[in-house]
């Protein structure tokens, strides 16, 4: 299996190239002195007018961004680490995704994830390289983003959904039937005769759940 890295996370395929950038967080801090409205939240109807919007701020500082790029923005509700996701190659062109749960933290975050997203369009910034980052910076002095490789969401206002633990085992008391569950396998999983309840000192009883 491939080694993935922190920003090559497998991103839902859309059948058509590999995720470029799959970040971890994009440098979307709110700017200071963001207006109020900035903040608001975000319809998911508007975002591929913001993303028009992006890619027009990036083509008036003369960044090359991609003229291949879905001017539809994917919806990606099942993100949990990362906030924007550019999947495609120059080749055969773009699509940026955004977490399902960015529209709620606002316009400006909306944008500076789409923003980071879009630069990795650019020919030879499908990582975060010297022209990507110089690229991010010319976004940031121009349009007062904060475009940054990786970003925390408390910093970015955003509330991303929780990991769901996949709980595979039950370990349940036969004396006093208390019952807890486990994610992994552990000595205590594989030879639970060797253990005993906390609770009532009565034998434990695994059991593998489907
Ligand atoms: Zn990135
Ligand atoms: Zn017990």
């Amino acid at each position: 299996m491939k080694q993935l890295t922190l920003w090559e996370l497998p991103a839902q395929n859309t059948g058509d190239g590999k995720p470029v950038c799959a970040a971890k967080g994009v440098g979307t801090a709110p700017a200071t002195g963001t207006a109020p409205a900035a903040s608001a939240p975000v319809a998911p109807a508007q975002l591929d007018a913001l993303l028009a919007q992006v890619i027009a701020q990036a083509q008036a500082l003369g960044i090359p961004v991609s003229k291949r790029i879905d001017p539809h923005v994917r919806l990606n509700t099942r993100a949990k680490k990362r906030f924007g996701c550019c999947i495609g190659s120059v080749k055969s062109g773009f699509v940026i995704e955004l977490a399902a749960a960015l529209p709620a933290a606002g316009r400006q975050t909306c944008m500076q994830t789409l923003a980071h997203e879009v630069l990795h369009t650019c020919v030879g910034c499908q990582d975060h390289g010297d022209r990507w980052k110089a690229y991010a910076a010319r976004m940031n002095a121009a349009y007062g983003y904060a475009i940054r490789r990786t970003d925390k969401p408390e910093n970015l206002g955003v509330t991303m959904p929780k990991h769901t633990p996949v709980y595979h085992w039950r370990v349940t008391c036969t004396g006093c039937g208390k019952s807890f569950l486990r994610q992994k396998s552990s000595p205590l999983i594989k030879t639970p005769q060797r253990y005993r309840c906390a609770a009532c000192g009565g034998k434990l009883q695994v059991e593998k759940l489907g």
